[in-house]
């Protein structure tokens, strides 16, 4: 078969199926979509569907958010219409770290939690926590499985701090309240913040979160 008979068989698909696979296309890179953009008329009308933005990867952006203060605006307000998940947790990063809503932050990263993006998901639960909010950011934290292996969460603190360390983040008072409310027995190895079992888990977590932004 010959590429233009593949991209004619690819046009002849109905437009809803060739959104769906085009927004496979979308989660594993950016600039293949945007080279579909070159192709065809049809395949173009296709990849402005909705589903394309909200799996559209935007891997890139998230590791530096700050990129998107200058670029990138009408893509980021179409996957956030979209409800992409790493594009919540891009603008909640923006809203309370930088313009220090607090509220509008919150709204966006759990949008990226119910998106199941880990990244947002973690960063979610360590401010719930920190803001006092133990019940539920104990809930959304243990959704990233800590308890069975801490190697997702832990996978999800490593890129957070990739994606905040251009950031001025202020310790506020609260944060460390509610983080020794979370305190555990002497007994877990306080010094050590790698070495953490069911107790102090939580407590570590934030802990980390404190010593890096501070
Ligand atoms: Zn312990």
């Amino acid at each position: 078969m010959t590429a233009q008979n593949n991209l004619s068989l690819l046009e002849s698909l109905p437009q809803d199926l060739l959104g769906e696979i085009l927004s496979r296309v979308a989660s594993s890179s950016r600039e293949d979509i945007g080279n579909c953009l070159l192709v065809s008329k049809t395949i173009s009308s296709a990849v402005e569907d909705e589903r394309v933005f909200n799996k559209l990867n935007l891997r890139p952006q998230t590791m530096n958010p700050q990129t998107t203060f200058v670029q990138y605006n009408s893509l980021m307000d179409k996957c956030i219409r979209s409800d992409n998940p790493a594009a919540h947790y891009i603008e909640g990063v923006k809203q309370y770290f930088v313009y220090d809503n607090t509220v509008l932050g919150m709204y966006h990263l759990r949008k990226s939690a119910e998106g199941s993006y880990g990244n947002g998901t973690y960063l979610y639960a360590i401010l719930l926590l920190c803001t006092g909010n133990q019940e539920e950011g104990t809930m959304v934290l243990r959704s990233l499985g800590w308890e069975a292996s801490r190697r997702r969460g832990d996978r999800c603190w490593r890129e957070n701090k990739i994606s905040l360390r251009t950031f001025i983040i202020t310790v506020k008072p609260e944060y460390i309240q509610n983080m020794m409310t979370n305190a555990p027995p002497l007994t877990c190895h306080w010094n050590d913040l790698d070495t953490r079992c069911a107790r102090c888990y939580i407590f570590k977590q934030m802990q980390k979160f404190i010593i890096f932004i501070q």
